[in-house]
């Protein structure tokens, strides 16, 4: 098949052959049909995080299966799949929770093994980690789903409990952060988007955001804006600085979530927990959603609430692949998510 591999972290990956993975028991083998170019793809390959060399990055794909281990019940070859970046074993007490993204003996594609920059990638439990595309729903909107999109659903709807009306304040408007105005907007929560750069508030805009803030400090702005604080603050940055500016966002009882990853000198924001107790905030962290809670944010898809497809930005091949990887080294833009197009 072919795939897309790099031997050290920061040298430029290459378009390659590469062995066909073999089905796992109790997995599958996916013909991805397209799968998105990812932040966390970007960190894994400048060593960031942790990835045996040589790797195929990949974790926001979709595709259709063309194996499927004599142990799946409910798959057949054929079925149009997209799948959360974290996979669950399917046996530890968590997963049988349903609580598979938070799974201790967990994979990720892309991360622990090859992933889905390549024709075929295989899914470990199949039966508890797979989730199935309505048939109106293309693969290249449909790779928006397993990371960004999912990972601002549960977010707002688990943790957050964002209700309509409520004010919902997003801090970063990168990937996940115009993820979370969409979904912000699709529940009927008044948005408002902090960012520094005037193109992604504007962008926020596009997507439903009733106000914007450019502000350093927005904790001030934000909390005149909506007559007290925010019922639900989101930081999609992952700074320290971040982590408590929307802390300090918040009104009385609401909600904080931290999606974006908090790495190395930031992981530990001195949070005001003085706060916390005397007005009842709470502090949550959101990491991705599990397969069966995607049949809530896929209704919303299917009755036009919600248009993933408008998180999408270009759609390349994958011989454009190394070089979209790479150019996330440069300073972002808001251009949105841009999707390698494999096979339909
Ligand atoms: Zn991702
Ligand atoms: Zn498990």
């Amino acid at each position: 098949m072919r795939a897309v591999v790099y031997h050290e972290h920061q040298a430029l990956p290459e378009l390659t052959t590469w062995p066909d993975p073999a089905c796992p028991d109790g997995g599958v083998v996916v013909r991805v049909g397209a799968t998105g170019v990812c932040r966390s793809d970007w960190h894994a390959w400048m060593g960031h995080d942790p990835v045996r060399l040589p790797h195929v990055p990949g974790h926001e794909l979709a595709g259709t299966l063309v194996s499927v281990d004599r142990a799946v019940r409910r798959w057949r070859v054929g079925d149009r799949v997209t799948v959360p970046f974290v996979c669950g074993c399917g046996w530890c007490g968590y997963c049988r929770a349903g609580d598979t993204h938070v799974c201790p003996d967990q994979t990720q594609p892309g991360f622990t093994g090859p992933g889905s920059f390549a024709d075929l990638v295989a899914l470990e439990a199949a039966d508890t980690n797979l989730v199935r595309l309505p048939d109106g729903l293309d693969l290249v909107t449909a790779a928006s789903l397993g990371c960004r999109l999912a990972t601002a659903y549960r977010a707002l709807v688990t943790h957050g409990r964002l209700g309509s009306g409520e004010w919902l304040a997003v801090h970063g408007c990168g990937g996940v952060g115009l993820s979370a105005v969409l979904v912000g907007v699709a529940l009927g929560a008044r948005v408002l988007a902090v960012d520094t750069s005037p193109e992604a508030v504007a962008r926020a805009a596009d997507l439903g955001a009733e106000v914007t803030v450019t502000d350093d400090d927005p904790v001030a702005v934000v909390r005149e804006v909506t007559g007290g604080g925010a019922h639900v603050s989101l930081d999609a940055v992952g700074t320290a600085a971040t982590a408590v500016a929307s802390i300090g966002c918040l009104r009385r009882r609401g909600r904080h979530v931290q999606v974006g990853l908090l790495l190395g000198s930031e992981a530990t924001p001195p949070l005001p927990m003085d706060r916390v107790v005397a007005q009842e905030l709470s502090v949550h962290g959101s990491h991705g959603m599990p397969a069966w809670q995607y049949a809530d944010l896929l209704a919303l898809v299917s009755d036009g609430t919600l248009d993933p497809a408008r998180l999408v930005g270009r759609v390349i091949g994958l011989e454009d692949a190394p070089a979209a990887l790479a150019a996330m080294s440069l300073p972002p833009t808001t251009a949105g998510m841009t999707v390698v197009r494999l096979s339909t």
